[in-house]
């Protein structure tokens, strides 16, 4: 173990993401990525970026364009939206800002494990607040003295929302993190005029189907986000992003299509689940949450040796299931039919 590191940094475990083979053969069902392309004017956007001087010179370090375009669609003031290198990034800044060396960072669980990971890195404590049997938490349960505390809000694994009635209601700083709203029937854009100490952050790695070009932001008091944007790595998202993420924004008809493709799909994975036993939360993401009275982890296996990743998670003092991202029809009738053959 090199002494030189930080004893934090020596301690922690670390983020692990869902696997990402390399091999083409696999479906992969395992970490919520869209099965359908982005919208086609996210290529002529790239296309077009990668002329004349665009490549020499650093990019917009604010994302001017971006902002600009993500203020109209939202209904926000661009002065209020902080961009980042994926919505992780924005995490890492809102954990660098907010959160001292030995300050506290709270989060209800099961949830994201990479709010944990973020407070082991910035040398601060975290504690969970358990969700109770309908994934619900109450504002009495607020810790008082946290730097800040997380919501991802739909939840994973469970799909599930904290409703606006508690978000509104909950004590001290709040981040809500939105990575899959817009596969839900809320958003809690509508408390940040009530909350100065309130951000929402969004990525366009799931609902918009860019996972690989790394683009997330978040929406906040426009005062806060100039304290954040002293945080960020000045160029923090890249001129393709910055084009990709711009024109995926704009094309709020391509995002209707897919995410409504999706919903309907998630539907049918559930009741064919349920009908096969497992106990399926109700979601409003893009994937489902199975649990089974038999041991899913040999479930898990069999699929993987069949080509199909799913997310095996255990959770301490909670227990396990699997995390089935929604793919398209076929997809998930590809899944069924080897679920039906093991169960
Ligand atoms: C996927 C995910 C993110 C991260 O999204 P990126 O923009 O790809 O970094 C953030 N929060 C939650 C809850 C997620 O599931």
């Amino acid at each position: 173990m090199p002494h030189f590191l930080r004893p934090s940094i020596r301690a922690m475990a670390g983020y692990t993401p869902g696997e990402q083979p390399r091999d083409g053969a696999f479906l992969k069902l395992n970490t919520n990525e869209n099965p359908y392309p982005p919208s086609p004017r996210v290529f002529e956007a790239i296309r077009a970026a990668l002329t004349g001087d665009n490549l020499r010179k650093y990019p917009d370090p604010l994302g001017t364009r971006f902002r600009q375009a993500a203020g109209r669609v939202l209904g926000v003031d661009p002065d209020g939206i902080l961009i980042g290198n994926g919505s992780d990034d924005v995490l890492t800044i809102l954990t660098r800002a907010l959160v001292a060396e030995g300050g506290l960072v709270v989060s209800p669980a099961p949830s994201y494990l990479l709010y944990k990971t973020l407070a082991d890195i910035q040398g601060a404590r975290f504690q969970g607040i358990p969700f109770d049997s309908n994934w619900k938490v109450d504002p009495a349960q607020a810790v008082r003295d946290a730097s800040v505390t997380f919501f991802a809000n739909p939840n994973s694994p469970s799909g599930t929302m904290v409703d606006l009635e508690t978000l509104a209601a909950w004590p001290g700083t709040m981040v809500v993190d939105e990575a899959y709203v817009d596969f839900a029937d809320t958003n809690a854009l509508g408390l940040l005029s009530r909350r100065r100490d309130l951000i929402v952050t969004r990525t366009l790695s799931k609902s918009y189907s860019l996972a690989g070009i790394r683009f997330g932001f978040a929406v906040g008091d426009p005062e806060l986000i100039r304290h954040l944007v002293k945080v960020k790595d000045s160029y923090n998202c890249d001129v393709l992003s910055l084009a990709a993420a711009t024109a995926a924004i704009e094309d709020q008809e391509h995002l209707r299509g897919i995410t409504a493709a999706i919903c309907a799909t998630r539907t049918r994975l559930a009741d064919a689940l349920r009908k096969l036993e497992f106990s399926v939360t109700d979601s409003q993401a893009n994937f489902v949450w199975a649990r089974h009275a038999r041991p899913v982890k040999p479930l898990y296996e069999e699929l993987k040796r069949r080509y199909i990743l799913v997310r095996y998670m255990n959770y301490p003092g909670y227990g396990d299931g699997l995390r089935i991202s929604v793919g398209t029809d076929a997809e998930i009738d590809r899944l069924l039919d080897v679920l039906r053959t093991l169960l």
